[in-house]
């Protein structure tokens, strides 16, 4: 690292709730996180959208509800194949973001979102004093979020929408990076009549610990990486490795996800220990000045 590089470093960290309680711990998340920090002040909320409604005035409760589920309708993508939020939501998308505001853990995940739009519309609901660079807010979802990809011209699932806030799914951890090949082949050779829950569960054994599943035990420790890459994103600008076997690597694919994240001989490579040694060293100084 550049002597005298700046880092941008957050002294207070806001972790908020998936929407369920499912296999992410997130107390395991918060002694990650305070061990790549030292000393930086660490929240955990409801869930955000739980949290946000909570922090509006009771008088004005329904209109921030009525607003909010209209903007979350229309994040929805309704064609991977184009980016078109032009019309406007129909009558029953609202009343089911609606719904989900008023019980966020009430309906199963399924929705797809455009992640960018999301991440604004997010934005959107962090008062002032809690929005700026002092500040990460790291928000779990369970709810899959896409991005629209210039280069093959369709919305890909992601792990994770960085910047402010950050936006980690836990759905996208199953969902985004491809599953091994053979996973795809030998599902193809399954006759259409056959292919049902249990025979997807036989494939699944078949290729076990191979790509993480929903529930999965390891879920925590993988998203301890998506964590790390928030955070060095937030710091730096960028939040990728290209090296394998760091915890930053942008992987594509469930096996390199895995690699990075559970079975590296290390957690990151030397450039990414060099640079979160100057965020956790910053980021004491900080603390001690306040
Ligand atoms: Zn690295």
């Amino acid at each position: 690292m550049k002597k005298g590089r700046r880092l941008v470093r957050p002294t207070h960290i806001l972790l908020y709730a998936p929407e369920k309680t499912g296999a992410l711990n997130l107390e395991e998340s918060v002694d990650y996180l305070s061990s790549l920090l030292d000393k930086v002040k660490i929240e955990v909320r409801k869930d955000f959208i739980s949290h946000s409604l909570e922090g509006t005035a009771p008088e004005q409760k329904e209109g921030f509800i009525a607003r909010l589920a209209h903007d979350l309708a229309r994040t929805k993508v309704r064609n991977i194949l184009k980016p078109d939020f032009s019309f406007p939501p129909l009558y029953g998308e609202i009343r089911y973001e609606e719904e989900r505001i008023r019980e966020p853990g009430s309906k199963p995940s399924g929705i797809f979102y455009d992640g960018f739009q999301l991440q604004e519309v997010f934005w959107s609901l962090i008062p002032r004093e809690e929005a700026n660079l002092n500040h990460m807010h790291i928000i779990f979802t369970g709810q899959l979020v896409g991005t629209w990809d210039e280069d093959d011209l369709k919305y890909h699932a992601r792990t994770s929408i960085y910047g402010y806030p950050n936006i980690l799914s836990t759905t996208g951890l199953v969902e985004a990076p491809a599953k091994p090949r053979e996973y795809y082949l030998l599902k193809q050779q399954i006759p259409a009549a056959v292919l049902d829950e249990v025979a997807i569960l036989a494939l699944k054994e078949k290729l076990k610990g191979r790509f993480l599943d929903y529930d999965d035990p390891g879920t925590t420790e993988v998203m301890k990486g998506y964590v790390a890459q928030a955070l060095v994103g937030q710091a730096t600008g960028f939040p990728f490795c290209q090296d394998v076997n760091c915890r930053l690597f942008n992987a594509h694919w469930q096996e390199e996800m895995l690699q990075a994240q559970l079975k590296s001989d290390y957690e990151f490579c030397p450039y990414h220990n060099e640079i979160l040694e100057e965020i956790k060293r910053q980021a004491a100084i900080i603390t001690n000045n306040q």
